[in-house]
């Protein structure tokens, strides 16, 4: 049974090397030409009942652990005249709570568990169609072709794994503009402390700034707004002219021009009808806006649908898929739910007090 996984993000690689682990081969076709093609952002905190659960059941706990940075939960959120509304700090050396580890560290831990032949780099999709005796024949960009009896769309907001399950339109909700400011401690200690270790958000009307500690000794920092095109650092500081400078010297100090990205989601709800060779991990599967469960998820899909896989693989595969889309789309509903919520909440005119709420009941 040939087992092709779409995408070598957070979720396609922890559902190889999970089911790797049990013994079940799987290829990885991935887009990017090689592990270091691109820039893989900020830092995630992973979750114990879904992110750390399922690299439990990769089992790279201990890998985790040398890799993650519990102090890196501390988050602070102050408001546009640089005042604190809130200041969490962590248990110090805790790993109880939700430590942050660097997206680019957490792949190449996935990517070292696997055997080097499991990511076939360079292969981008371009499209997948039923062979007549069942399974699916895979066409990449630049003439490669693959057969596979199981495909797994791990690969994204703009899967193309997806329509062949479900034609779905995304909507976009915010623009959000990021930039990098390198070498903080040593070029701008000043924005270093205003961080900490962890997360700053400054929430103003209908826009924030926040910024974030990498464990590489970069600072990320990201401006959220309804929408819109920002394509300059001018456009960004004119948006925030009546803010403190203090709060603002954050997007001055960014390095390189500002990257503008388009955030979309796919409707609340979205369920297919279960087909027995083919399924969707991630974002392909449901995305939402970010808001720190995006992630998770997919590495929680991975962690469930491997499992019964590896338990229902040999005698009946579509009852695997059918399982574990019934419990995903059961999981995911509420979780989209409450990130469209917040999402909506942080935007909105009254997202200062709105969010001291929401961090103050939880
Ligand atoms: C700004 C931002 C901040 C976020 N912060 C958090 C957070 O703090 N916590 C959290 O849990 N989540 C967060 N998320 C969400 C999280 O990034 C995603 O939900 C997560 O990366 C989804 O993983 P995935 O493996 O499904 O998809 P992806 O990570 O998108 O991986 C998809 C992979 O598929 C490849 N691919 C795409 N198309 C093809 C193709 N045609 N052929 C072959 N390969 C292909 C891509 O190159 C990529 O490697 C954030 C998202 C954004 C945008």
């Amino acid at each position: 049974m040939r087992i092709a996984i779409v995408g070598g993000g957070l979720g396609g690689l922890t559902l190889a090397r999970i089911l790797h682990r049990r013994g079940v081969d799987a290829t990885v076709y991935e887009r990017e030409a090689s592990r270091s093609a691109r820039s893989q952002g900020g830092s995630l905190d992973l979750h114990p009942e879904s992110g750390q659960h399922a690299l439990a059941e990769a089992g790279l706990a201990d890998g985790f652990r040398s890799l993650a940075r519990p102090q890196g939960e501390e988050h602070r959120i102050l408001d546009p005249t640089g005042r604190t509304l809130i200041h969490h700090e962590p248990q110090p050396g805790s790993f109880s709570g939700r430590p942050e580890i660097d997206r680019s560290a957490l792949r190449d831990l996935l990517l070292d568990s696997l055997p080097a032949d499991t990511v076939a780099w360079g292969h981008r999709l371009a499209a997948a169609t039923p062979r007549p005796g069942g399974g699916w024949e895979l066409t990449f960009h630049g003439g490669h072709r693959a057969g596979c009896d199981i495909l797994i769309g791990a690969d994204g907001a703009r899967s193309v794994v997806r329509p062949l399950l479900i034609d779905v339109q995304l909507s976009s909700v915010a623009m959000l503009v990021e930039l990098t400011i390198e070498d903080v401690d040593r070029r701008h200690p000043d924005l270093a402390e205003l961080v900490g270790p962890g997360n700053l958000w400054c929430v103003g009307v209908s826009q924030i700034l926040a910024a974030q500690r990498l464990g590489d000794g970069n600072l990320r920092v990201g401006i959220s707004v309804p929408a819109g095109s920002i394509g300059s650092k001018r456009a960004l500081l004119d948006l925030f002219a009546d803010w403190s400078p203090r709060l603002t010297a954050l997007i001055e100090a960014g390095d390189g021009a500002p990257t503008p990205r388009l955030i979309e989601t796919m409707p609340l709800g979205t369920r297919w009808a279960t087909r027995p060779d083919v399924t969707l991990i991630g974002d392909a599967a449901h995305l939402m806006p970010p808001v720190g469960e995006g992630a998770n998820q997919a590495m929680l899909d991975a962690a469930e649908l491997a499992a019964e896989l590896a338990a229902h693989l040999a005698a009946d595969p579509g009852s695997a898929i059918r399982k574990y889309e019934e419990a995903m789309f059961a999981r995911i509903h509420p979780i989209a739910e409450m990130s469209a919520r917040v999402q909506a909440m942080m935007l909105s005119p009254t997202a200062a007090d709105d969010i001291v709420r929401f961090f103050s009941r939880t």
